[in-house]
């Protein structure tokens, strides 16, 4: 007789476990340190926090969780929709964004079929891919970036989604407008084009392509965001999918009913309303990456330039000794990411944090490359 772990497709089996940054309460039972002492800039979390709009909102809801959430979130679609000038029925509501990338996942794969995806895009596509035993095409990276045209040549008749991040983590690197336009148009109707946009609103206007203008024209696309990053509730697991209805209707279909929870729709209904939170966590960013890069520029060390809420640094030497500047980082209570699993052995990814938070990643980086050289 098979042992119940070997009788799970070889393809689950063979998946490797998705790495979170390392939870500053772990740190601190490792190392011995106060937690209030522990600087974590490894998640791309939103450092002010969350809108205080949005707290008060959820404090509000905690005294109805015995009730089950509203399962067609009609007031937070009905205020994206409003947002968005898009209907309700194209709408979907996540338990973050990554579980709309799932959904379409499970709607338009199935083994035999393929995703094709960037080297250095997010882990989640191969994730997702992987879990429904779907072929994944990774096709290598120009300058860490998406090359689009290389991925336009890299689908196939089994082809059915393409994952597209701009702004992409760990990069932080933004297919341009034009490039994505000329991409949509020349991509097969019949394979979907998932475009993660998770940090869109952490770029300055003027880079802010209309990709949603695109789904009148393109049934094909699903635009993806997040209430993760600049809104500050990656906790409460919030996201959603903007899409051509029928492919909206897919999703509806198949997601779980309760998906988001009433914590989640409130919070992110709340969080929508707080424009000067916004602009606050927006502004602090733009002068957090001028103060990372310059402090990056004098320590003599290479970085990847960014569109998002954090930067990817290149460590001199193997990539053993950039494991060991992420652990001396460690000791000195700094949390930044290894970049291993995203074929980025020698870069660490480091989230911009407050200007005191920056200041001790620098003060610690200038250490660690001290002591190691
Ligand atoms: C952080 C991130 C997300 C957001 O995930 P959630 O599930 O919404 O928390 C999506 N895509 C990319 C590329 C990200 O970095």
């Amino acid at each position: 007789m098979m042992n119940l772990y070997d009788c799970a497709p070889e393809y689950i089996r063979a998946i490797h476990p998705y790495q979170p940054g390392k939870p500053i309460s772990e740190l601190a039972r490792e190392i011995g340190l106060d937690e209030r002492s522990i600087v974590k800039l490894a998640s791309n979390e939103n450092p002010l926090g969350m809108s205080p709009l949005a707290l008060d909102a959820m404090i509000h809801t905690l005294h109805d969780v015995a009730r089950y959430p509203d399962g067609n979130g009609f007031e937070l679609k009905q205020t994206l929709s409003k947002l968005y000038a898009v209907n309700t029925d194209q709408i979907i509501l996540g338990n973050g964004s990554n579980d709309v990338l799932d959904l379409a996942a499970r709607i338009f794969l199935k083994p035999g079929l393929s995703a094709v995806y960037s080297q250095h895009a997010f882990a989640v596509y191969p994730l997702v891919t992987q879990a429904i035993g779907a072929k994944g095409l990774a096709v290598p990276a120009r300058d860490f970036g998406h090359d689009l045209p290389a991925m336009l040549d890299a689908i196939t008749p089994e082809t059915r989604i393409v994952f597209i991040a701009s702004p992409n983590n760990p990069t932080g690197t933004l297919s341009g407008t034009d490039e994505l336009s000329h991409f949509m148009a020349h991509v097969p109707k019949d394979v979907l084009v998932v475009l993660d946009e998770a940090y869109y609103e952490y770029l300055p206007v003027t880079q802010r392509g209309d990709s949603i203008s695109w789904l009148k024209q393109f049934p094909n696309l699903v635009i993806t965001r997040t209430f993760s990053k600049i809104y500050g509730l990656a906790g409460v697991r919030v996201g959603f999918g903007l899409a051509h209805p029928d492919v909206a209707n897919l999703m509806n279909r198949i997601r779980q009913p309760f998906n988001v929870s009433s914590l989640g729709l409130t919070g992110a209904l709340a969080a929508l309303q707080d424009n000067e939170f916004v602009q606050r966590s927006y502004a602090l960013n733009r002068a957090g990456m001028l103060q990372l890069t310059d402090g990056f520029r004098k320590l003599g060390v290479e970085y990847i330039p960014s569109h998002g809420n954090f930067v990817s640094f290149r460590v001199e030497g193997d990539a053993s000794h950039t494991r060991h500047i992420y652990q001396n980082l460690l000791l000195q209570g700094v949390i930044v990411r290894p970049l291993d699993i995203y074929d980025m052995p020698h870069h660490l990814r480091v989230t911009i944090g407050l200007e005191s938070e920056n200041q001790k990643f620098l003060k610690s980086l200038e250490n660690a490359l001290g002591e190691s050289a």
